[in-house]
């Protein structure tokens, strides 16, 4: 195994190794307020790094798949990290640790994705660290936040010096590791429209082993009335360049009776929806075909969960 421990050393390609070390020079801000924050980023965004939890970034780092000029700590933001109700909505800070969304009886009461999605998340200590903004900005397929927010079509707000501008997460991703953000920009907070009474919502993750990346995931949130889906939304993640939607097979879904043998049946299109790749943790073939299994069991705890009632 190659080990680079010299900052002399520079690859060509990033370094598939993990250094242990960072190796690279860079300046270290950390601001005290949003403002200075912000202020920091409107001068140096383009060769900056905000850091949060870290678990992203300085792995990153190591293995110099990334190499900032300047390095801006916003820990110490502690006024973007915060869940809270007001009226139809719940605002996270961008600097909810996981832990919090975790312990967090508004996560729990209302949005059973987000909550199944926060319990395979990493183990505790990475939950303890990382960040819900962290988490969205890093832009992997994979993000375990990222299908339960589509599913119940969350925005977020991104601030820059210039002002704040609100964003669906639907159009967050623009590929792997890129999102809309503009250089001087900071994610700020996320806000999730409480779901409407009687919608169900789950989310599933297969992995290789526990605390893994995921395979493949989903989210789902379903509402039935008077035995018919009223509401349906479906997103996967790992299965693209981004976290999708399968706006499709939603679509075939709605207004239908709902059955179990419907739900089989029709969930057979988010296949068509996706566009795996072969890679370190799974095959485009096995995305595709589990993508199915994943979406249906999804929608039917969805279901389940209105019925019997929800509370983990
Ligand atoms: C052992 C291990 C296990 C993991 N398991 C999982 C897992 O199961 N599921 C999963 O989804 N992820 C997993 N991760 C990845 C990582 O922990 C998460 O993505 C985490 O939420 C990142 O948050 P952070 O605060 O550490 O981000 P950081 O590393 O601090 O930042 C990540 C990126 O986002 C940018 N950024 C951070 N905050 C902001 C902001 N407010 N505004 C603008 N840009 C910002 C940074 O500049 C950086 O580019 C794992 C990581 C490790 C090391």
């Amino acid at each position: 195994m190659i080990v680079m421990a010299q900052t002399s050393i520079k690859p060509s390609r990033h370094n598939l190794y993990n250094t242990h070390i960072i190796p690279v020079s860079f300046e270290y801000f950390a601001p005290a307020n949003l403002q200075e924050a912000l202020e920091l980023l409107d001068k140096y965004g383009a060769d900056a790094k905000i850091l949060a939890g870290g678990t992203d970034l300085l792995v990153k780092m190591k293995m110099r798949v990334v190499e900032p000029k300047y390095v801006i700590n916003i820990k110490k933001l502690k006024e973007l990290a915060y869940i809270k109700e007001e009226g139809n909505v719940v605002r996270i800070g961008a600097l909810t640790k996981w832990r919090q969304l975790e312990k967090s009886d508004i996560i729990k009461k209302y949005f059973p994705a987000l909550y199944d999605a926060v319990l395979v998340m990493a183990g505790t200590q990475i939950r303890n660290m990382a960040t819900i903004g962290g988490n969205l900005c890093n832009a992997s397929p994979a993000a375990d936040s990222a299908p339960p927010l589509m599913v119940y079509e969350a925005k977020v707000v991104l601030a820059s010096k210039d002002g704040e501008r609100e964003v669906p997460i639907t159009e967050f991703f623009t590929g792997p590791g890129r999102t809309v953000m503009k250089p001087n920009e900071l994610l700020k907070e996320i806000v999730i429209p409480k779901p409407e009474e009687g919608t169900g919502s789950a989310f599933i993750k297969v992995t290789r082993t526990a605390m893994d990346l995921a395979k493949i995931s989903a989210a789902t949130a379903l509402k039935v009335e008077d035995g018919k889906i009223k509401l349906v939304r479906i997103a996967i993640g790992s299965a693209a360049p981004t976290p999708v939607r399968c706006r499709k097979t939603e679509e075939a879904l709605t207004g239908k009776p709902f059955t179990p043998e419907l739900i089989r049946e029709t969930v057979k299109m988010v296949q068509d929806e996706i566009s795996p790749i072969d890679d370190v943790r799974s095959t485009a073939f096995y995305r595709k075909e589990v993508s199915k299994v994943i979406v249906e069991d999804a929608l039917m705890i969805s279901h389940e969960r209105v019925i019997k009632g929800w509370f983990k």
